[in-house]
């Protein structure tokens, strides 16, 4: 039988992000009068998610829980560290013109190909959404993305937030709820592989 696998689940942005007691909402968009913002997206994915990997026998920890939960970006990588984490799965939404969509997964090293590779697939099968392939952090806006620097790691960007297609996508609670079944699925398969 396979060890219990403890998975950290990063949603990303959020309370004291960036700056200490502001909320970093990451990018948003208006929609009406409605502020849809990325660190809420990603939050509903990382609960859901958590459900999923625990009914594999995960053990799982997010770096924060809710709206109000501080976690600097300094933070998520040492607490994947002191939790032992096998895995650190950062969640992210895009934004750009409107026009662009689609699912792409950031990764640093040779080793951590695999893994963003089949966390990419799973999105992309599950969503529909276009596949905007693997790319290396270098190919970011920032260059560098702390979160990478927990060993075994990948950051998901699920989908474009300013693009009503995709965003319908990733706030549809049953595409939501496929989706964390196959990328759960995914990262257990690669990590027991
Ligand atoms: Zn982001």
């Amino acid at each position: 039988m396979p060890r219990k696998l403890t998975i950290i689940l990063d949603p990303g942005h959020g309370m004291g992000n960036r700056k200490p007691g502001v909320y970093d909402p990451g990018a948003t968009v208006l929609v009406g009068k409605e502020e849809i913002t990325e660190a809420g997206i990603v939050m509903d994915w990382a609960n859901e998610l958590k459900v999923q990997f625990e009914a594999l026998g995960c053990k799982v920890i997010r770096t924060r829980i809710n709206s109000s939960d501080v976690c600097p970006i300094s933070e998520r990588v040492p607490i994947a560290h002191k939790y032992g984490g096998d895995v650190l799965l950062s969640l992210h939404c895009n934004a750009a013109d409107g026009k662009a969509n689609g699912t792409e997964t950031f990764y640093r090293g040779a080793s951590n190909e695999p893994l963003a590779k089949a966390c990419n697939a799973a999105i992309v099968s599950s969503l529909g959404t276009k596949n905007r392939g693997l790319k290396t952090e270098n190919q970011s806006q920032h260059s560098r993305l702390a979160v990478l620097g927990f060993p075994r790691a990948c950051l998901i960007e699920l989908g474009f937030i300013d693009h009503a297609t995709d965003r319908a996508r990733m706030q549809d609670q049953q595409m939501m709820l496929l989706a964390c079944q196959k990328l759960s699925e995914a990262v257990v398969h690669c990590l027991n592989t």
